[in-house]
């Protein structure tokens, strides 16, 4: 397939195709979803199956997962610990330390390529607990300059002595979360977070040396129209962000009481948000970034970008990452490892996660072999998902399968979306159009034989 699908310029959104794609559905940072992990799985073969995965590969990527945050965000819908007790910090770096410990001789030392602090919030760490982990890190990977380190950080509780910490452990990238920089919002959702302390935690960023700076941004909650977004987008790009995500809220109360708080307060109807999201993509794509999809934009010279055109992006749990085939060892709670046939996630209970890993136990409570037939669908979704394309000879080469006859079904119901201009299709595979960008998950959806069968479990699609 020699074509490559152009750089994501839109220049505009069609309001009428966004209303009729709107409807639930994964967002494919695995595939099967989460939603398929048991605990009733063979854990024998999982523990076999997952040691040959890692035995396969001198890299591997870590994710860390660090769960506190001082105060509720009320649009979260992220695995936290609320606490003002900062004691609590000490048990739960035990218990990464020990599973550290408990990895390595079973996996040998990796050269860990990619590193990433998620959360809750990984700052809630003070900078020595920020370097203790570093050291412990150092003691169980090799750490080479080429790594890609980002860490969530919440400028809220942040010192300057955090960001230097993070330098000194081999930290590059940050990622922070501002969602509004209007005060009516930030108040509406219990975050208040000045745009100066934004902007001079930024500034410590660039200055202490850190490589990539992301901004996460929320639309479609309280107060918000497109007016007022405009005026938090155009304050974001005097940030000068080298990605950003600017995500849909995901309205999810019976998973996340808390949110029903905010059904009571002055949410945008639908139509405005559609418009938010239609303006929002028109200007960051007329301002020098990338729609990637999914939520996604980057400036034109980043790597993630250039992972695109090149066909090499990938998902995972943490999003788009352009280290593609590496598996992933996840610690701390609820966290998930995932390798080329196996997904295992950490227990999601602190108190159960810690006292599992006190006895000498293992921290998985739930994971998934997946099967033949699911790592053909894996590839055909995931590369609709991040490379926009699905070229068939490419995925005979990878998977064996001739997948013109495999899903020879799917790829026939897909007349609609090439009518509604989402996608090309021929005798070389399928692509995805620029305006087919917004929809990569409904296209994605029609090689998922589950998706309806948890519907109402999804967020919505645009
Ligand atoms: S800081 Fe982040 S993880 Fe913590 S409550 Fe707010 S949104 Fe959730």
């Amino acid at each position: 397939m020699t074509r490559v699908s152009p750089p994501g310029k839109i220049t505009e959104v069609d309001l009428s195709l966004v209303e009729k794609y709107d409807v639930p559905g994964p967002r494919y940072t695995s595939y099967p979803t989460a939603l398929a992990f048991s605990d009733k799985v063979d854990w024998k073969a999982l523990e076999r199956t997952i040691a040959e995965d890692f035995a396969d590969s001198r890299d591997v990527s870590l994710y860390i997962h660090i769960p506190f945050c001082d105060t509720l965000c009320w649009f979260c819908g992220c695995t936290t610990i609320i606490s003002r007790r900062h004691e609590i910090v000490g048990p739960y770096c035990e218990a990464l330390k020990s599973e550290f410990a408990d990895w390595t001789p079973r996996h040998g030392k990796k050269t860990a390529l990619q590193i990433h602090f998620g959360g809750g919030t990984p700052t809630y760490l003070s900078p020595d607990e920020l370097r203790r982990l570093g050291e412990i890190l150092l003691m169980h990977f090799e750490i080479p300059p080429e790594r890609e380190f980002g860490v969530e950080i919440d400028p809220r509780e942040l010192t300057r002595e955090h960001v230097r910490a993070l330098r000194e452990i081999g930290a590059n990238r940050v990622s922070m979360g501002v969602q509004d920089h209007n005060p009516a919002v930030q108040e509406a959702v219990n975050r208040i977070q000045p745009f100066e302390l934004t902007r001079r935690v930024v500034d410590w960023a660039r200055e202490e040396g850190m490589l990539s700076v992301n901004l996460d941004l929320i639309y479609g909650l309280p107060h918000q129209t497109a007016d007022s977004f405009r005026v938090t987008l155009e304050k974001t790009l005097a940030l000068d962000p080298d990605r950003l995500a600017v995500f849909n809220y995901a309205h999810v109360p019976w998973a996340k009481p808390h949110q029903k708080i905010l059904a009571r307060k002055n949410l945008p109807p639908p139509r405005e948000k559609l418009r938010i999201l239609k303006e929002t993509i028109e200007f960051l794509t007329s301002h020098g970034y990338v729609f990637i999809g999914m939520d996604h934009f980057a400036r034109e010279d980043d790597e993630i970008v250039k992972a695109q055109r090149s066909g090499t992006l990938q998902r995972n749990f943490q999003g788009y990452s352009t280290f593609g085939g590496i598996p992933i060892a996840g610690f701390g709670m609820s966290a998930i490892s995932q390798t080329r046939r196996c997904y295992a996630q950490n227990e999601k209970n602190l108190e159960t996660y810690q006292v599992r890993i006190r006895g000498g136990g293992r921290a998985w409570s739930r994971g998934l072999i997946v099967s033949k037939k699911d790592l053909v669908r894996r590839y055909v979704i995931m590369n609709i998902m991040c490379n926009l394309r699905l070229d068939y000879l490419a995925a005979r080469r990878e998977t064996g399968v001739e997948i013109r006859e495999e899903f020879a079904r799917e790829i026939e119901g897909l007349r609609d979306l090439e009518e509604d201009g989402l996608i090309e299709r021929g005798n070389e595979g399928i692509l995805v159009t620029e305006r087919g960008r917004l929809f990569i998950r409904n296209i994605a959806m029609r090689f998922d034989p589950t998706v309806g069968q948890a519907a109402d479990r999804y967020s919505r699609t645009v």
